[in-house]
């Protein structure tokens, strides 16, 4: 881990530019929810992008060959510490409640060519990073992640 100061916003950035071609490829609107930029936390910049663009592209290949709309939103949540949100929602066909479970156990696909590893390796970056990431999924009624990062504790 590289951990540095980073806006959590910037990521989602760098992210959605390094996916603009593969996202123009697919019949997908994306919406970007931000009111003010997300707070300072420590992270390791490039690791969380890669957490980023495997949620999108998973969103992505969810609402494959039809159209499909996601909403990225970014927002503050008070648990026990302040937490940075960036949620990922897609209106895609959902996942099916018996899947829920197991989506984050490695190798775990519902793809002819899936090796399973994104979500696994998305969890543990999270988690050395001090956060966690829910996942709630109606079938028929899309997809929401959320992953929340603790903020950088700025009194003292
Ligand atoms: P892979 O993408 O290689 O299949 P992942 O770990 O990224 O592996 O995802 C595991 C499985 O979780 C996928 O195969 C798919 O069944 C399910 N999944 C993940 N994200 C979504 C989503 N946004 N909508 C529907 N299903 C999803
Ligand atoms: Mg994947």
């Amino acid at each position: 881990l590289k951990i540095q100061s980073i806006c959590p916003s910037d990521v989602v950035d760098q992210a959605l530019t390094l996916l603009k071609h593969r996202l123009a490829s697919y019949d997908v609107t994306v919406t970007l929810n931000r009111k003010e930029e997300l707070p300072q936390i420590a992270g390791d910049p490039e690791q969380l992008k890669e957490v980023l663009v495997n949620l999108i592209e998973n969103s992505c290949q969810a609402m494959e060959g039809r159209p499909g709309h996601m909403e990225i939103s970014e927002g503050l949540e008070n648990q026990e510490k302040p937490m940075a949100r960036i949620r990922i929602h897609d209106s895609g066909p959902g996942i099916p409640a018996d899947l829920l479970p197991r989506i984050f156990d490695p190798f775990v696909t519902t793809k002819e060519d899936g090796t399973g590893l994104g979500l696994s390796i998305a969890n543990r970056i999270i988690e050395n990073h001090g956060g966690s990431i829910e996942v709630r999924s109606v079938p028929g009624n899309g997809t929401t992640f959320d992953i929340l990062l603790p903020c950088t504790d700025r009194k003292k």
